[in-house]
This record gives structure tokens, sequence and C-alpha cells, in this order.
């Protein structure tokens, strides 16, 4: 484990905003979550050594990626915040990099939609690709600066990397003047983030705001275009919502141990088979906890109204010099 500053501004005034085990893995390894007091950057410190990682992402976390055939809707989603693509003058078709691209299903979508793409994927469990280029490295560690992409894509990534300024630096490097880099990640600002353990800790280590990508990007030479705060692409649940105001009324912090066994936790323990009858047995043995989910769909609606939910997707651009 290492103890960081922040990432951002360099500041060391870091304040506690909540603690969590790995629901996912290992519920008895735990973790603060700590805010910056001058940037309001959120963060994991101390954290696992970037070599300590993989045991946070065994081959389970990668089976999810498995059917994304099925994420059509999605990948529409996300290509239709990318700019059209049109034939340059002499005929090249423009230059996609598509960062943590996992079994290389976006950029296929992109490729069949008139892009030439290439792709960055630093997991050994993502399967092989053999139809357009993929770098087997972190971005930063490309051994090339000169612009060269007319856009580049980061969905959920830029959450789970140990230097984001490093990305952020890299990305605008790499755009051409005019190109795009459009990225998704979770908003601090959301109840969601910061106080209902809706974040999947430790694999999540950085915690951004409206203010702290603005900050990233103009630090690179970007400027931010668009941002969204909804779940065409991504959703997050604002699971636990009833018990943070219970904790509330009380004029008490919500703490994690105060949450409802989830139903993950509940099917892994119990040895069921996913599906209709394990959701069915979680509900009649955890009422609350299906009362809560109820009101956290109702409040997702309410928090996309706010501009307050828990995903925000940015579209920036290189300005032309
Ligand atoms: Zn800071």
């Amino acid at each position: 484990m290492e103890h960081v500053s922040c990432n951002l501004c360099g500041g060391s005034d870091l304040r506690p905003v909540y603690e969590q085990p790995d629901t996912l893995f290992d519920i008895n390894d735990w973790f603060s979550i700590v805010g910056c007091a001058r940037c309001g950057l959120g963060f994991v410190n101390p954290r696992p050594e970037p070599e300590e990682m993989t045991r946070y992402y065994p081959p389970e976390f990668f089976s999810a990626f498995e059917n994304s055939g099925a994420h059509q809707n999605r990948y529409a989603a996300q290509a239709a915040l990318l700019a059209p693509t049109t034939a340059k003058a002499n005929g090249t078709l423009p230059l996609l990099l598509d960062i943590g691209c996992a079994n290389g299903d976006f950029p296929r979508f992109m490729q069949a939609r008139g892009w030439r793409v290439e792709g960055l994927e630093v997991s050994p469990n993502a399967n092989a690709i053999t139809d357009f280029p993929v770098h087997r490295m972190p971005l930063p560690e490309l051994d090339f600066d000169a612009p060269r992409y007319d856009a580049i894509t980061a969905w959920a990534v830029l959450e789970h990397v140990h230097d984001p300024r490093a990305y952020f630096n890299k990305a605008a490097k790499l755009l051409k003047p005019g190109g795009q880099f459009v990225f998704l990640v979770t908003n601090f600002n959301s109840l969601s983030s910061r106080a209902l353990f809706n974040e999947d800790i430790p694999r999540h280590l950085y915690f951004f705001t409206q203010d702290t990508l603005r900050a990233y990007l103009a630090d690179a030479g970007l400027e931010m275009r668009n941002i969204y705060f909804d779940k065409a692409i991504f959703e997050m649940t604002p699971v636990n919502v009833l018990y943070y105001l219970w904790a509330k009324l009380r004029r008490r912090k919500l703490l994690w141990r105060e949450t409802p066994e989830s139903r993950h936790l509940y099917i892994q323990r119990k040895e069921l088979a996913r599906g209709m009858g394990a959701t069915l047995r979680y509900a009649l043995t955890h009422p609350i906890a299906a009362m809560d989910r109820c009101a956290a769909m109702l409040y997702g609606r309410w928090q996309i109204r706010r501009k307050s939910y828990g995903i925000i997707t940015v579209a920036a651009i290189k300005p032309v010099p």
C-alpha cells in the first residue's frame, strides 16, 4: 500500500469521506476514501500500488465483458458523442483511439461506421484482438507523442488509473488540433459516490467532479465543450438512499456497516443461481432493501434532472491554435 498526495493540485490536506471494504471480492479488505481540501478531488488513500492491483481484478471481473455484443445501444450512445466522420480531402478516414478497449467491441462498432481504429488495453485477461492494432500498455507509456488521433475515448477508465494527470496530458499530446477527447467517469458530487457506497472500491481509485475535470483538462491544454449527467451509457443506481435518509434524520453519517447486504453478496453467501428466483428470495428476506431499490430508481431520475447523477460524460476538444 502507498500513501499519495492530491494528483490534481499536489495538496496534502486530505479529509476523510468514507470507508468501505471491497464488496465485490473480499469483504474483509477495507479502504479509506479521502477528499482534497484544496481542489475537491477524491481518491483512495492509502491505496494498493500498481503491481498489487492484479489481485483486485480476478478473471471473474472480466467475464462481464464476454457477451458485450449485447451492448449495441451503449456503443450507439457513445458514438453519438463523437463528431460525424468525414474522410479527409486525400481520402484518409479519421483515426480513433479507445483507451480501455477490453475485447474491442466499441472500436469495432466505430470501424463499421467509417473510422480507422486503435485500442489500448492493459488487462492480460482481455481476449486477443486481431482486426485492429491494440497497444498493450498504460496510455502514458506509449512511446510516441506526436498528434495522431482525431478522437480519443475512455469509457469508465480514468477512475481506475493510478495517475489520471498523466492520462489527460498524454491524451492532449496525441490529439490533433480540433481533435476530441470524450470520456465517462463517476461523479464525486453525487450522493451515490460520496455517501451511498456505490463506487467499485478499490478498482475505482479516483473520484472526479465537474470542477476537478475542468481543471485537469485546462492543465493539459484541452477545453470542456459538453458535460452530461445521465445514464445513457452507464448507470449508477443510487442504492442505499433510504438508509442514508434514515441516518440523516438521526443527524448521523451513514456507515457501510449499516447498509444492507447486497443482492450480489446474498446470492454468493447462499450459493444461489442468479435469476428471478434469487432476486425474489432476496426481496422477501430483505424487505427494506427491496423498498430501497424502488426508492433508488425514483431518486436516480431526480438526480438526472438535478444534474447530480453518479455518472459524468464529458466531450472535450483540443483547441486549434
Ligand atoms: Zn487537490
